[in-house]
């Protein structure tokens, strides 16, 4: 029999209506055998999501100590939805426990947690499923690193003869049994670490939308709907901003092999979309996948007369950037020219020891700093199979009158990156998404 982990997110866990969804889509199928969730999220816009209520219970408690007024608020929260739900189960003796706990280990951790695993009680309860905790099955150690190989073993062993469990996302225990949690939006994390040890054929992330967009839709009107992506693609288009999983959930099934399909619980008929290995041969007609973006950079240009013949001169540079901490994105070089794009959040405020620096390590003939850059990465593995993208890319943008401050393609071949002026960032988007239409 096929197993698929299915991950439900807090807007699919937000209130009862939307739990008997989810729930219902486990139900559709046997195969759905884990069950992974995340505390109850926003209802409508201006709502709050469970966990940021936790946060702020901790800033209470905190603060005077006293934190019982903001605990109430999500007590009524999860008594609302066990109540609507006709749970056969003590919501208040779950609560008060909760509670005690919050008193006991006054950890941040902790506190967040709880909402991973109020809803999680609360889904095994409605579909009569086995509740995990996952403080029993995903191992952190005592500094709070999360530690692959142990939770792989406790998951298998835990997981062995369990046919039907439901388990909170979000957060695991060390060997003490305290409580740790993976950085936000994690819950993606703890589903693709159970499909990953249980061998599942699929992993299900059941979210609010569609799946991946091929741009931005605060940008394209109505762009299409990427039904199947690499590993790789998804890589690239995540890094760049395309945040629809948690992107270090990809290392875990990627390991295993296994497909991420993204469905949305309020249009399950829609296919979404599969994140696969290897792309069909199918798709290698389509030449761009998706693109993402990113504002915020800044390039280092630096100009020296032969300094392709200077053994090293790229390997100073660098120095200087490690010295100050300071990680950096692309580095494309010409035959006297090298430019270096970094993120502004790693460089603001240093931006003239840097240069300084940079000037008396490798003595350039001219260096600058250019800020206000936006990246734009073009993503798709079609990109290798025709000739002629880049140039169409660049047209696009020539005809746009966007001028290209820094191109770079990746050694893959599947990824074009232009640096453009921030004001051009909109305007580059949808004149390379029209050339590609
Ligand atoms: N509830 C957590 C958050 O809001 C984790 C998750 O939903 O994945 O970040």
């Amino acid at each position: 029999m096929k197993i698929k982990v299915a991950k439900f997110g807090g807007t699919s866990m937000a209130d009862a209506q939307a739990i008997v969804r989810s729930a219902d889509i486990v139900k559709a199928e046997p195969a759905r055998r884990y069950v992974v969730v995340s505390a109850p999220g926003k209802r409508y816009s201006q709502d709050v999501k469970v966990t940021d209520m936790l946060y702020e219970c901790f800033h209470m408690s905190e603060m005077d100590g006293n934190f019982d007024p903001a605990f109430e608020k999500i007590k009524e929260r999860f008594a609302g939805i066990a109540a609507d739900l006709g749970l056969d189960m003590d919501m208040d003796a779950c609560l008060e426990e909760v509670k005690a706990g919050m008193y006991k280990y006054r950890s941040t951790e902790y506190f967040a947690s709880r909402g991973e695993y109020l809803s999680g009680r609360i889904m095994a309860a409605h579909l009569g499923f086995e509740f995990v905790d996952a403080a029993e099955v995903i191992v952190f150690t005592s500094g709070g690193e999360f530690d692959a190989a142990a939770t792989k073993a406790a998951l298998k062993k835990r997981l062995a003869g369990v046919k039907y469990a439901v388990v909170p996302g979000f957060y695991g225990a060390d060997e003490s049994g305290l409580i740790h949690t993976f950085s936000r939006g994690g819950s993606d994390i703890t589903g693709a670490l159970i499909a990953e040890a249980v061998g599942a054929d699929l992993y299900e992330n059941w979210t609010d939308v569609n799946g991946f967009l091929t741009a931005d839709p605060r940008i394209v009107d109505h762009p299409a709907g990427i039904q199947q992506l690499s590993y790789r693609e998804l890589r690239e288009l995540a890094y760049m901003g395309a945040n629809v999983l948690h992107p270090e959930s990809i290392f875990p099934v990627r390991a295993g092999g296994i497909p991420i399909n993204i469905r949305n619980t309020f249009e399950p008929e829609n296919k979404g979309t599969m994140i696969v290995p290897e792309i069909d041969e199918s798709r290698k007609g389509n030449t761009i996948t998706g693109i993402a973006g990113k504002k915020g950079y800044s390039i280092i240009y630096i100009e020296k007369s032969m300094m392709n013949s200077e053994i090293g001169f790229a390997r100073k540079v660098l120095s200087v950037l490690e010295y100050y901490n300071i990680g950096f994105e692309h580095m494309p070089s010409g035959i006297d020219t090298l430019s270096i794009v970094v993120a502004d959040s790693e460089i603001a405020g240093r931006e003239s020891v840097v240069m300084e620096r940079i000037q008396k390590t490798v003595a350039p003939d001219h260096a600058e700093i250019k800020n206000g850059i936006s990246l734009i990465a073009t993503v798709g593995h079609g990109m290798s199979f025709k000739p002629g993208t880049a140039a169409k890319l660049c047209g696009a943008l020539a005809v746009a009158g966007v001028n290209i401050r820094m191109i770079d393609q990746g050694s893959s071949e599947m990824n074009i990156i232009v640096g453009v002026a921030t004001e051009d960032y909109e305007k580059a988007v949808r004149a390379i998404y029209h050339a590609f239409e």
